[in-house]
């Protein structure tokens, strides 16, 4: 779950990472008002659970209430990278002598907590890390001991020569840390970390992304979902008991259980294709599941093809191709499908497919060759 800038600046206030006030907005007025009581320059900032806001022309520095309203106007209701803009975080602005980044993530690789520091902050870690990977100092934390205090510093040192930077830049490196670990993050970035001319580091932008499978034990953390700042699939996936995560591919893969569609995306890549995305509808035998299922898959655009794949085992093939049909009835679905069907009541489920007009399969290679091919080239 991703929450919004001013929320993750709230768990880093909570850690006692500095960070400057600000205020929520959601209409022109109101960020009008939060400009005239804070006074002097501000920044207007959209609040969506993207990064590069900055660049999309969603922070704003401002030097009145007025200018911060017309800001405001500007910004909400703006859409960056598909989500719009419903609320604006305004707070003061700060006079910056440096960016740098600070960020720590539950890295696959590593099977660890990883940090990564830079000196050059502000700008795509991603970009950094490609173009000047020699700029990003690196370190894996043992999750039994947590971040000693020597590698807080050690990551600080370099970032700064002044060692009065560097004691505040530890200090923040570690409550960073255990504002990671306490809220069951699995990303937690401040970029830029900055250091204003009279010499005080602090945060003033954050990101942080909580893993799912935490949100049962952190209830003060789940109440900062903000699912009108979801995308719709995510929502409409949770809310069906879906397990789903958008790829950027443009076959829609429909399978039940994490292994087979693990399996099934692997296969899709083998014959040349791309994936759309992960999708297990689980081992209920529930048609209206399919049919959210085939909802989600076709309200994204890049789709050209849908591959099912179904191993019947408790999940009885006759209900998800009843599913099927029932989702056919319900809304229109223009990319072709490509059913297969083997296990539990794999007979009826033919009978009703053909019934419908579609015709299914049971070898696994056929049918994702098949999609890829229908799919055409990505
Ligand atoms: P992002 O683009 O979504 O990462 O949003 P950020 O909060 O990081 O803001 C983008 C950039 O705007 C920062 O790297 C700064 O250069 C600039 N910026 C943000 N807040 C301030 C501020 O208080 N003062 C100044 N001078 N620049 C700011
Ligand atoms: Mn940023």
């Amino acid at each position: 779950m991703d929450i919004h800038e001013y929320q993750a600046k709230e768990l880093f206030v909570k850690a006692g990472i500095p960070v400057p006030p600000g205020e929520v907005a959601t209409t022109p007025e109101e960020a009008g008002e939060i400009a005239e009581r804070l006074g002097g320059t501000v920044v207007v900032k959209a609040q969506v659970h993207a990064g590069g806001r900055g660049k999309a022309g969603g922070v704003k520095l401002v030097d009145s209430a007025d200018e911060a309203r017309e800001a405001a106007g500007k910004i909400l209701g703006m859409t960056i990278k598909d989500l719009t803009v419903e609320k604006v975080l305004v707070t003061p602005a700060e006079d910056i002598e440096d960016e740098a980044y600070v960020g720590v993530l539950v890295d696959r690789n590593s099977q660890a907590p990883l940090f990564m520091v830079s000196p050059e902050g502000g700008v795509d870690i991603e970009e950094v890390a490609e173009t000047q990977p020699e700029a990003i100092r690196k370190l894996k934390v043992d999750p039994r001991y947590g971040l000693l205090p020597h590698q807080a510093l050690w990551l600080a040192d370099f970032l700064y020569q002044d060692p009065a930077l560097i004691k505040q830049a530890s200090k923040i490196v570690s409550q960073l840390y255990d504002a990671f670990r306490s809220n069951g993050c699995s990303l937690a970035e401040i970029n830029p970390l900055i250091v204003t001319p009279d010499g005080s580091v602090k945060a003033i932008d954050a990101k942080v992304s909580v893993d799912d499978n935490e949100l049962f034990r952190l209830p003060e953390v789940e109440a900062y979902r903000d699912a009108a700042a979801e995308p719709w699939a995510e929502t409409r996936a949770r809310e069906a008991d879906l397990s789903f995560v958008k790829l950027d591919g443009n076959v829609g893969c429909c399978v039940n259980g994490a292994g087979l569609a693990m399996a099934t995306m692997d296969l899709v890549k083998y014959y040349g294709g791309e994936p759309a995305n992960f999708l297990d509808i689980g081992g209920s035998s529930n048609p209206d599941k399919v049919v959210a299922a085939l909802e989600i898959i076709t309200s994204d655009p890049n789709v050209q093809a849908i591959l099912f794949n179904i191993f019947g085992g408790i999940t009885r093939c006759d209900d998800v191709a009843n599913g099927i049909v029932e989702a056919t009835k319900r809304i229109d679905i223009e990319p072709p499908i490509v059913i297969r069907l083997t296990g539990t009541n794999e007979r009826e489920a033919l009978e009703i497919l053909e019934g419908a007009g579609f015709s299914a399969h049971t070898s696994m290679d056929d049918v994702v060759e098949q999609a890829v091919e229908l799919a055409g080239k990505f």
